[in-house]
This record gives C-alpha cells, structure tokens and sequence, in this order.
C-alpha cells in the first residue's frame, strides 16, 4: 500500500479525502461522507467502528473510577469530562491516520 492510500475512495480510487475529512466521514452506521470525484458516500470500516467502541467503553469505565473513587466533586467532574473528551480525541486520531475508507452499506442513505 503507498502511503495516503487509506483516503483513497473505495469507490473510485481518487485520492479524494484528507485526514480532517475521513475523520468526519464516521464509522459503519454512520451516513458516510460524499466522495468529491464520483459522489458517492465511504466511511471508516469495521475496525474503526470496533476501535471506537472500545476507547468509548474504556472511557465509560474511567468516568465510573473516578465518579466512585474521587471525593472531591469538582476534580472527579474535570476527569471525567477528560475522559469522554480524550475517547472522543482518540476515536478521531484513529480515524484521521489509520485504516482505509469503505462503501457505506448503509441501504437507506441514498449515493
Ligand atoms: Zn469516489
């Protein structure tokens, strides 16, 4: 794989995303973002919708820690809020740099 293939448009193979764009192009369930060469919609495939998943319920774990384990109300909160905003920050890292787009398969968003 060349390197910046993974913003390559899975439909037709123009270099047509950057990594601001596939970040926001959004996972599996997602309605995808509109292909600028041929219109029609890719997204981050399986892996980034399993990555996500998973930063989010690690992060959903921490907040449980801290909201559990820290006395001071105001620090928890501050944590907690670090947490869901780090999973957040990490899931579009992921997206941004890593996997390759794909087709949504979504059949109710209509290309
Ligand atoms: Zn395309």
């Amino acid at each position: 794989m060349s390197k910046g293939s993974i913003y390559n448009c899975p439909h037709c193979g123009a270099k047509s995303f950057n990594p601001v764009t596939k970040a926001m192009a959004g996972g599996l369930n997602s309605k995808g973002r509109v292909c600028k060469a041929c219109g029609r919609r890719c997204c981050n495939g399986q892996v980034s919708t399993v990555v996500n998943a998973v930063v989010y319920v690690i992060a959903l774990i921490g907040v449980i820690c801290f909201y559990f384990v820290i006395d001071n109300n105001l620090l928890a909160y501050a944590l907690m809020a670090g947490c869901i905003l780090g999973a957040f920050l990490i899931c579009k890292i992921f997206d941004a740099f890593f996997m390759p787009l794909t087709k949504v398969i979504r059949n109710d968003v209509s290309s």
